[in-house]
């Protein structure tokens, strides 16, 4: 396929007329595939089934003595801590290690702002007549869909090369009381595959801010999810924050749901002193404490920092062939037509397509009518609406390399088929 705009309307449509006649022979073949959600395949979760034998019946006490089958520990055992420490670029007094899912610590930390206020809070949120989040896009749905519930306002920013459009945010956090945070990813982000630059890293932790309880909710998701051996290097959002009088302002999450088990692993947030006090105030009231004898088990199966990276490298030597097939179908099949850009990631579980203005959705609909589930286009945007109907995440870590062929081979195909039926009808107009 040539350039749309160098081919005569005839040409277009002979090649329509091609694409549309291989889009039925793949209907024909009644796939069913999902792409649709950024989950491990079981072979990554083989990986960690030494989870299932690492306690027993004599092995269920910390080094201080702590018996994990009872309650109490509010804030996580000891060991849990100084394991994640060093990824949390924190003090083990400094975090808090909770269940099994960091999405609930960011849902339940929103809850605890709206219902009771931040430590330097004038009024509980809910108190106000607007509370506004901004939302660097695109970006993960569910954060957005937790801000979206809780009734604030989703402010979208666009993306830059490297991390969200810091003049935008910078202007409207500095004139803007009503904004009380801001969502990132900032390192192999869900789906740009961005890592922060130092200067963004920089400008968030120094930017004045008309809201004195403004947090950033800094989900390092993705910390230890390296493709390569050169993994992105991302500053100390932290130590950025103290260095500029700001060491308040920033909560830093992670949990090992890519790491071990999704949803039966451990979640974790590290903060100043004075957060994590605020934090344990409130959490006292909802737990008696955590799942210690999960985290336990963690610390006994992962072992060290050595380990954890070392169980990574694992899981990179799965997923790289993944990554590298769907690039390589893109690049072969889109490469220089001008109809589509993707993100080429080094780490994380995605890769975020661009499509021309306006096509997306149909791209996302035309797989679904061939058997292969795509996240919704418009999905990785406030309120689920994407203004130029341009992105579509792809997953490929879940589908085994031959589904994901097939599926991938299908996205290209619809991608050629909904630009040129754009470009006809634009002609037509
Ligand atoms: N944050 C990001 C950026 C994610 O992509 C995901 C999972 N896809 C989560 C959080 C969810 O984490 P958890 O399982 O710890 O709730």
């Amino acid at each position: 396929m040539s350039h749309l705009k160098t081919l005569s309307t005839e040409e277009l449509q002979q090649q329509h007329a091609v694409l549309a006649g291989s889009y039925e022979a793949v209907q024909a073949q009644k796939l069913k595939l999902d792409m649709s959600r950024g989950k491990p395949c079981s072979e990554q979760l083989d990986l960690s089934n030494d989870l299932f034998n690492c306690l027993s019946k004599t092995d269920y006490k910390t080094a201080n003595g702590t018996d994990c089958r009872n309650y109490g520990g509010l804030d996580g055992i000891a060991e849990a801590k100084e394991l994640f420490a060093w990824f949390l670029e924190s003090k083990p007094q400094e975090i808090i290690i909770g269940g099994s899912s960091s999405l609930t610590m960011m849902h339940d930390l929103l809850c605890r702002a709206m219902l009771h206020g931040l430590p330097e809070s004038e009024a509980p949120w809910c108190k106000l007549p607007k509370v506004k989040f901004l939302c660097p896009s695109p970006g993960y749905d569910r954060h957005f869909a937790v801000t979206e519930h809780l009734g604030m306002e989703l402010i979208t920013i666009p993306y830059l090369h490297d991390g969200p459009d810091m003049d935008l945010v910078e202007k409207l956090v500095a004139a803007d009381p009503a904004i009380k945070g801001i969502w990132c990813v900032p390192k192999y982000s869900n789906p740009t595959g961005i890592t922060y630059s130092d200067s963004v890293v920089q400008r968030l932790a120094a930017m004045p801010t008309a809201a004195p309880d403004f947090r950033i909710i800094w989900d390092n998701a993705y910390v230890v999810h390296h493709l390569t051996d050169t993994p992105d290097q991302l500053l100390d959002i932290r130590k950025a924050c103290a260095a500029a009088g700001h060491a308040d302002r920033v909560f830093i999450f992670a949990s090992t749901s890519k790491i071990n088990f999704p949803s039966a692993g451990i979640a974790m947030v590290a903060a100043s002193e004075n957060n994590v006090n605020w934090l344990k105030k409130h959490l006292t009231i909802q737990t008696i404490g955590p799942d210690k004898i999960n985290q336990l088990r963690h610390v006994r199966f992962l072992q060290n920092q050595a380990g954890i990276e070392e169980h990574m490298r694992k899981h990179a030597a799965v997923i790289k062939p993944k990554f590298e097939m769907v690039l390589s179908i893109l690049e072969r099949e889109l490469g220089g037509l001008d109809i589509a850009s993707w993100s080429k990631p080094q780490g994380g579980y995605f890769i975020s397509l661009d499509t021309l203005p306006g096509c997306a959705s149909k791209v996302v609909e035309k797989a679904a009518a061939a058997g292969v589930l795509l996240t919704p286009a418009g999905a990785t945007f406030p309120y689920g609406k994407d203004p130029e109907d341009k992105n579509i995440r792809l997953s490929p870590t879940f589908p085994p390399l031959s589904e994901l062929k097939q599926a991938m081979e299908l996205v290209v195909l619809c991608v050629k088929l909904v630009s040129i039926e754009q470009e006809l009808a634009r002609r037509a107009a």
